[in-house]
């Protein structure tokens, strides 16, 4: 179980924001980041390189295939996957144990793998799932966003079908038409206490 319940505020609130590719995750997770220092979000630790403009230890730790046997093997990633066949990413654990014993709340932007994961080593977080408005909009996100080739979009796209029809496992689902009110949504549920039932 993590973390200990004795050692948590009941205060702070441990957050998965999870959902399908290019629904923008990432983008309202960096606006809470910017509007909400109070609410830690999570550094993941990647295998993939840094993107130009990429910071380590902002926007990821970047390590190689032997430093991610190491996290795991100390037992220091709360949960891990491989991404998109891709690269293995995982949660620290270490900065959301602290945060929590601080009162703080603490937001992972994680896979739907990552999630479960989450899900099941702490069964007292709030698993929020980020939707797009439609299907032809999370189209035109993955092809507007110009990240991937043709045959990478498709199989992207396969996943994302296969994900959107596992929403019911979320505690809560926020549609993503405006990142502020997206944000917003997901910000008021870190004060939401206790979760539904
Ligand atoms: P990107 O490489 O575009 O930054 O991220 C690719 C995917 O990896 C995103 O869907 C993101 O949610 C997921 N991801 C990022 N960090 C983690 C993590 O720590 N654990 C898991 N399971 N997925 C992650």
């Amino acid at each position: 179980r993590f973390p200990e319940p004795r050692a948590r505020d009941a205060r702070s609130r441990l957050i998965v924001l999870a959902g399908p590719t290019a629904v923008g995750k990432g983008t309202v997770a960096a606006h809470i980041k910017e509007h909400h220092p109070e609410i830690l979000l999570s550094v993941s630790a990647t295998t993939r390189k840094p993107r130009p403009g990429e910071v380590d230890g902002e926007h990821y730790y970047f390590v190689d295939d032997a430093g991610f046997d190491d996290l795991i093997a100390r037992g220091e990633l709360l949960e891990y996957a491989t991404v998109h066949n891709a690269h293995r990413y995982g949660t620290p654990r270490a900065p959301i144990e602290k945060a929590l014993a601080e009162g703080r709340s603490v937001l992972l932007e994680i896979d739907l793998q990552g999630a479960r994961q989450v899900r099941d080593a702490a069964p007292d977080a709030t698993l929020v799932f980020l939707l797009p408005p439609s299907w032809d909009e999370l189209v035109q996100r993955l092809v507007g966003r110009g990240t991937e080739d043709d045959e990478e979009r498709a199989r992207r796209l396969r996943t994302a079908k296969v994900e959107l029809a596992s929403q019911n496992e979320f505690d809560y689902r926020v549609v993503n038409a405006e990142v502020a009110d997206a944000a917003r949504e997901v910000v008021e549920l870190t004060k939401a206490f206790p979760r539904p039932s």
